[in-house]
């Protein structure tokens, strides 16, 4: 039997996107299968609307600091609900955007949850694992479903909210406890703190942010801890409970290891993700699973040589333009004759804490690990931004290079302050290009600024 399509991609996130969008480019007949709406994590319930909420946040702090720039600005009347529906209001704008990008690159969008019925077939339904409605054949299928959050299996787990449960809030309570210690416990306990929310975050370890330099994840914590959010270190969450059973706007309790019981609004457990994995038909289709993910080679290609995946269900590094970059490099290396692989050296991250953490390469602990302590220097930044002068508070900037003490190669370059998104972001050009100390130090300092540090440092 003829297939219909020459690629049909499973999940329209960021990396089906961007494969299908390319794939077409390059001459292909192309549908993409979603169940839910298009756009994928990022868009939906993850980068785009937390980004947004940050902003919210900031425009806080930007009124507090007010005064001191000699804006006194009377009455401001704060209603976290609108912000939460305008951010609503530009996650429909989008949604609306990449349906028509998708028919505008002549993409074929099949609405329904896809799933193999056959190693080349894929059958819709109207939700998941529900009857098949629908079934097409394909020459090559893309696996991009993504990943979905993580909720711990305690009593009372049914009551607490994940991430993805943040952006359907009508408002927040006046105390919420995080429960977690990476990039979305930090993003969001800063956010709802940023938004005035008391914050408790309860962290199962000894320090946030585990994988980060640790004198960058201390930063952050110190700075956390100075707006007001109290972390605690060493505990996990033993249940949640209602406080009336009857009564959910009663509030709920959270009981630790230690003993203690907060009394809160909401619980937001940010405890990990995993590959969205059920209900694909896997089996039906001889895709090799290995712990919970979709096995692939350099090459995305997974054990079925017409089958491919990106993106988080492959559990590599989960970050949106990682996943877009894998989808690309699948459609020009499959159908437009340009065979290419993706780098996954040098992924510069950011996490939108309050300070901002944002980091390329080796930390100093990852560069001594490899190198040994003998070959590895550091190099440090540590003051108040120009920004924080008139108002007399606010975080301090910690600036870091961790360079290999022979020939001054920058194994790492790491920031916590403001802009450190923007910042790192072009100096992982540099520490791409393999830049050394002294390449650094050879460029004219831009005066005044936060990032000059970076050059003009001892
Ligand atoms: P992370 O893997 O970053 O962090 C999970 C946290 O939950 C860790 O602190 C972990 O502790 C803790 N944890 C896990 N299980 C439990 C448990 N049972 N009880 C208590 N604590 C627990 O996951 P996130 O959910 O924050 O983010 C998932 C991924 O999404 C990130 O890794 C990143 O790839 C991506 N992301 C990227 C963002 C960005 O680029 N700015 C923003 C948000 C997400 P421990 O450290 O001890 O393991």
């Amino acid at each position: 039997m003829d297939a219909d399509f020459d690629l049909i991609v499973l999940g329209a996130g960021s990396g089906g996107l961007a494969a299908a969008k390319r794939a077409v480019r390059h001459g292909a007949r192309v549908a993409i299968a979603e169940g839910d709406r298009v756009g994928g994590t990022c868009v939906i319930r993850g980068c785009v609307p937390k980004k947004l909420l940050v902003y919210g946040a900031q425009a806080r702090h930007q009124l507090q600091d007010a005064p001191s720039y000699g804006l006194h600005v009377e009455a401001v009347r704060s209603d976290v609900s609108e912000l939460l529906e305008r951010v609503r209001s530009e996650v429909d704008r989008l949604n609306l955007r990449h349906r028509q990008m998708l028919s505008e690159a002549g993409v074929e969008l099949l609405q329904g949850w896809g799933r193999f019925t056959a190693p080349d077939r894929i059958g819709l339904s109207a939700t998941p694992g529900g009857p098949i409605e629908r079934e097409l054949g394909a020459a090559r299928i893309l696996i991009a479903v993504g990943g979905q959050p993580i909720r711990p299996s305690i009593p009372g787990a049914e009551h607490t909210w994940l991430s993805d449960d943040m952006f359907l809030q009508e408002t927040y309570p006046d105390q919420v406890v995080v429960v977690g210690a990476g990039f979305i416990a930090c993003e969001f306990a800063c956010i709802l703190r940023g938004l005035g929310v008391s914050v408790t975050q309860v962290v199962r370890g000894s320090r946030l942010l585990r994988g980060f330099d640790h004198e960058l994840a201390d930063a952050v914590l110190t700075g956390m801890q100075d707006s007001g959010i109290q972390v605690l270190f060493d505990r996990t969450v033993h249940a949640v409970d209602r406080v009336s059973p009857d009564d959910p706007s009663a509030g709920l309790t959270v009981e630790l290891s230690d003993g203690r019981h907060l009394p809160c609004g909401g619980v937001l457990m940010a405890t990990g993700r995993r590959p969205r994995l059920e209900g694909l038909g896997l089996e039906i289709a001889g895709v090799a699973v290995d712990r919970g993910r979709v096995l692939v080679d350099a090459d995305q290609a997974t054990s079925v040589p017409h089958i491919h995946a990106v993106g988080d269900v492959t559990d590599r590094i989960n970050l949106t333009p990682v996943a877009i970059d894998e989808g690309r490099a699948y459609a020009d290396s499959v159908f437009g004759g340009r065979p290419r692989q993706v780098n996954h050296d040098l992924v510069a991250t950011a996490v939108f804490s309050d300070p901002e953490l944002a980091s390329v390469g080796l930390s100093e602990q990852a560069a001594i690990e490899r190198f040994g302590e003998e070959a590895v220097t550091v190099h440090r930044a540590r003051f108040r931004s120009m920004s924080r002068a008139l108002p007399a508070s606010g975080h301090r900037c910690l600036l870091k290079l961790v360079l290999q003490r022979e020939g001054g190669r920058v194994l790492g370059c790491h920031m916590v302050g403001e802009h450190a998104a923007e910042i790192i972001q072009m100096a992982a050009i540099a520490v791409g290009m393999g830049a050394t100390k002294a390449d650094f130090d050879r460029t004219m300092a831009l005066h005044p600024s936060v990032s000059e540090e970076f050059v003009t440092m001892g």
